[in-house]
């Protein structure tokens, strides 16, 4: 018989799979799950809302607001590399299954404006 080598060795050998949910896989390092911003971090550039490839972040300078829908996030991580003041991360675990779509929110500190120079003013 061909197989039965091929069959024995299945048998004697541990379950290739996991008994998931009970058994949960260790993440790899690097692992890019939910994203996570420290609002106090922001300086509202846009540069995420700008590389986003799938447009979910959105960026109020005036208003001092952050928004995510993470319903459209494909935790590609590129907001995450770009920004500036590296005040996005990845948790190393994907955030929990919802049942209602949210939009997620947050709201700092606008930055002032900046004075007008006295050169500025002078050409004007
Ligand atoms: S790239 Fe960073 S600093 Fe700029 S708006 Fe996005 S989260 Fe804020
Ligand atoms: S991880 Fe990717 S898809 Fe998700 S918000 Fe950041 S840039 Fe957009």
């Amino acid at each position: 018989m061909l197989f039965t080598p091929t069959v024995i060795k299945n048998l004697l050998k541990k379950p290739a799979t996991r008994n998931y949910p009970f058994t949960v896989r260790e993440p790899f390092p690097n692992y890019r799950g939910e994203l996570v911003i420290d609002i106090d971090g922001c300086i509202f550039c846009g540069t995420c809302s700008r590389k986003c490839p799938s447009q979910c972040i959105t960026v109020d300078k005036n208003a001092g607001t952050w928004q995510c829908d993470p319903h459209a996030c494909v935790y590609c991580g590129i907001c995450r590399d770009n920004c500036p003041t590296k005040c996005l991360s990845m948790k190393d675990v994907h955030r929990k299954p919802m049942t209602e779509k949210i939009t997620w929110i947050e709201q700092g500190t606008p930055p002032k404006p900046k004075k007008k120079t006295a050169e500025k003013k002078e050409e004007k």
